[in-house]
């Protein structure tokens, strides 16, 4: 299986002009590579040959004068460019034709962009030296933080520099496939819920740590300070590296959240079963700050892909079952309950149910596995309400940690 890994760079001065100077000259190229074949593409002629266009927007163009300066640059990193533009039509064309979700046509870089990149392959003959520096040819050997040991040796590194002004090296890696994990007789549904990050339907609650939440607070107060700022100013352009370091702290924060989560539910459980959102239907309400916020997809995707990795069961669950309507005791569907009602007795069976435990329990029980309802009952008289959870609005509407219902 293969799997991305990201290391922090520290590059000196002069190895940051350098790569400053390759983001450039990759940027060039792509867009030279794009307009040439849209030109061609108004003017009804045959879509240009990426061997063509390396021929003439590289090896040519560097005999100009106008584009001498792309030979400063390894040449691999120029060939990459041409290819992320076959990439990027590649799927824009595959999305036309429904093959995978359909995106834009491929847009023209700019210095401005929040990401800049550039990739060295084995033909670039970039190593790592022996003092456990990055070593790029024409760049120099760049100081390397391994937070990490790579499982294999990778033949492509992606440098990468992101809004905050941090730079990355970005390896993708095999990994072996006998890592699976020993076996345990443990299952589990989980729900992915507003009033808590996640449920599961042993009945643990889990909200999103402190450290996560201190970020996004501090990243709040950075946009505000932001948008006071006048345009154009010295101040604006300072206040707004704050906001993209705070951005970058609650992406790291966030993600490192979702790893120690995703690989705890694998370690502890044979078969993992999650509610398949419909994030896009969701994300079009008034919901949406929270969901995005929350960032279940990537959190879904890192527990899918851990599960294949360690030799776990792993099962979606359509959004079509009602896990809210159903009692996770008896079966008995009692219809939709508005988001205030938290818990409620079945009037069926008697049994007093947790929301959100019921719904962890019924995206288990969907997905065919054996887990027992108890959890999901509440012993009655014995109900505490999560603080801020579940109110009354001044205005007399009822909300949920916040944010005002539907
Ligand atoms: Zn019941």
């Amino acid at each position: 299986m293969q799997l991305r890994y990201r290391f922090r760079l520290y590059p000196n001065g002069p190895q940051r002009g350098a790569l400053t100077r390759a983001f450039g000259c990759a940027r060039v190229v792509y867009n030279d590579a794009l307009r040439a074949r849209e030109t061609a593409r108004s003017a009804g002629l045959p879509f240009p040959k990426t061997g063509d266009l390396s021929k003439l927007l590289i090896t040519e163009a560097k005999k100009t004068d106008e584009r001498a300066w792309l030979g400063e640059v390894s040449a691999v990193v120029l060939q990459q460019s041409l290819r992320d533009l076959d990439t990027a039509y590649r799927n824009f064309f595959d999305g036309l034709k429904g093959r995978r979700p359909r995106m834009g046509a491929p847009r023209f870089k700019s210095k401005r962009d929040n990401r800049q990149a550039v990739r060295f392959t084995a033909n670039a003959r970039w190593r790592i030296t022996a003092g456990g520096d990055l070593s790029l040819p024409k760049i120099g050997d760049v100081r390397v933080k391994w937070s990490r040991a790579l499982p294999s040796t990778p033949s492509t590194v992606t440098v990468v520099k992101d809004a905050a002004g941090r730079y990355f090296a970005s390896f993708v890696v095999e990994t072996d496939p006998d890592e699976a994990l020993p076996e345990t007789d443990a299952v589990v549904g989980i729900d992915l819920g507003l009033t808590h990050f996640a449920v599961l339907s042993d009945g643990t609650k889990i909200d999103s740590p402190r450290f996560l939440r201190r970020a996004e607070k501090k990243l709040k107060r950075e946009q505000r300070r932001l948008s006071r700022k006048a345009k154009g100013s010295s101040n604006r352009t300072k206040a707004r590296l704050k906001v993209a370091r705070a951005h970058a702290r609650v992406a790291d924060a966030r993600r490192d959240f979702h790893h120690q989560l995703s690989t705890r539910i694998i370690r502890e459980n044979q078969a993992i079963a999650v509610e398949n959102l419909a994030v896009r239907g969701l994300a079009r309400t008034r919901l949406a700050r929270s969901v995005h916020d929350a960032g279940w997809s990537a959190f879904v995707t890192m527990l899918e892909y851990k599960a294949a990795r360690y030799g776990r069961a792993f099962h979606r669950i359509g959004r079509f079952e009602p896990t809210s309507q159903v009692c996770s005791a008896c079966g008995v569907k009692d219809g939709p309950k508005p988001l205030c009602v938290r818990v409620w007795t079945c009037g069926a069976c008697g049994a007093v149910l947790d929301r959100d435990i019921n719904a962890a329990v019924n995206v288990a029980k969907a997905a065919g596995l054996a887990v027992s309802a108890c959890g999901a009952r509440v012993r009655p008289g014995h109900v505490p309400a999560q603080r801020g959870e579940a109110g009354t609005h001044r205005d007399g509407h009822p909300t949920v940690a916040g944010i005002p219902l539907l």
